[in-house]
């Protein structure tokens, strides 16, 4: 019996050790409504900070449709780094409340320690604005640093200064800052594109590409590089809309997937694609085969993850980050 205590035990410790809990509850109370929260404490560079709200109005209070306004701000002594509106989760189930989402990135570019404050600020039913803190601490990470030498091939592609290239660096880019507050796909954890993990390059990575002439140039590399033979199946990491299929210069066959409002997954250097612009896929979903097509040094897989046009260390979605089973 004692034995078999302890394997539950030891069980328990396996699962706790591979899904780390790290959320924070906080609750905040009006006369008119209560207010709880779930949030990740921790602000990190190339990460998110995701913030949950469960709005309770008072029972004399009437819950107006679209009656609660709120945003999610990320601040560095009170100058406003990113802004992101709360969207609504679950408004079926809550026909007496709000179940609000909202997450804000915390920039891969600076990894030195800033003094951070999260801060949402809301308003019911059109009332005067009302705003709270949310204590967060500073968990520094190091990134790594990589030359990488190009042959000719790959210095004429990263040197292409062609109009073609440069419009599709900007329909991209409009892609990743575009925000649809209806498209709210899937808010449980996601899942790796790739069994792999024999990671050849990792998002945050300070990159120092030496171009065939001799000549250098500094970059930071955005996703996660998996080592895969070309034609290894990859997968879709959540359920969401693919809003990108297509061949691009640098990044080769190439597929971009919606899965919240402002949140998409990307997949680069692919050989093959499984699916169309517009296809709504599921987690897990066969999407296309790994390749070398593109701006690549041998073939790979570059899964990368953009929250309102900032990449975020995909393995931070790997979490519970909508706090949905805690
Ligand atoms: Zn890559």
């Amino acid at each position: 019996m004692k034995l078999k205590i302890g394997k539950i035990i030891a069980a328990f410790l396996v699962l706790l050790s591979a899904f780390p809990l790290f959320s924070e509850s906080a609750s905040f109370q009006s006369e008119n409504y209560t207010i709880n929260v779930k949030y990740n404490n921790e602000v990190s560079p190339g990460h998110a900070v995701f913030v949950r709200m469960n709005v309770i109005p008072a029972k004399n209070v009437k819950k107006q449709a679209n009656g609660l306004k709120a945003e999610l701000q990320l601040l560095n002594l009170g100058k406003k780094l990113e802004t992101s509106p709360f969207y609504q989760i679950n408004p079926k189930k809550n026909r007496n409340s709000w179940e609000m989402l909202s997450g804000v990135p915390v920039t891969i570019w600076n990894d030195t320690e800033q003094p951070y404050q999260v801060k949402v600020v809301f308003s019911l039913n059109g009332e005067k604005p009302q705003e709270f803190i949310l204590p967060t601490v500073f968990k520094p990470y190091t990134f790594e640093k990589e030359d990488i030498p190009l042959n000719q091939a790959n210095t004429d592609i990263r040197t292409d200064t062609s109009a073609e290239r440069m419009a599709q660096i900007e329909k991209l880019n409009n892609i990743f800052f575009s925000t649809s507050y209806q498209a709210v796909y899937q808010t449980k954890p996601f899942t790796s594109p790739t069994d792999s993990t024999r990671y050849t390059a990792r998002c945050g990575d300070r990159r120092t590409f030496i171009y065939a002439n001799g000549k250098k140039s500094t970059t930071l590399h955005f996703g996660n590089d998996y080592g895969i033979p070309t034609g290894s199946d990859v997968k879709s990491c959540a359920e969401g809309k693919v809003v990108l299929a297509e061949n691009r210069i640098t990044t080769g066959w190439s597929i971009v997937i919606e899965h919240l409002p402002g949140l998409y997954s990307v997949y680069y250097h692919l050989s093959e694609l499984g699916v169309n612009e517009g296809d709504m896929v599921k987690q897990g979903q066969l999407i296309g085969k790994s390749g070398a097509t593109g701006l690549a040094t041998g073939p790979h897989l570059h899964w990368e993850m953009r929250l309102n046009g900032s990449a975020i260390l995909p393995e931070f979605f790997l979490r519970d980050f909508t706090f949905e089973t805690e």
